[in-house]
């Protein structure tokens, strides 16, 4: 078993007064034109959840993808 609850509180912390695209401090979200930064491996280009080290990723599940 695992609370999974409680891990999402952690994960939404990390982003709190971020935005959540880039994790940039001076804007949010809705004004980012920064390039997409994953918050696994700080790389840009793709979200965390899209990430090779994401443990999600990496059982070559053919989730769709979509970039917002
Ligand atoms: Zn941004
Ligand atoms: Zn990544």
């Amino acid at each position: 078993d695992f609370n999974a609850v409680g891990s999402h509180e952690v994960f939404l912390s990390r982003f709190r007064g971020r935005c959540f695209r880039c994790l940039s401090k001076r804007h949010r979200r809705k004004d980012c034109r920064d390039p997409l930064r994953c918050v696994l491996c700080k790389l840009q280009g793709h979200l965390a959840r899209e990430c090779p080290q994401n443990p999600r990723n990496g059982r070559g599940g053919s989730a769709s993808s979509r970039l917002g």
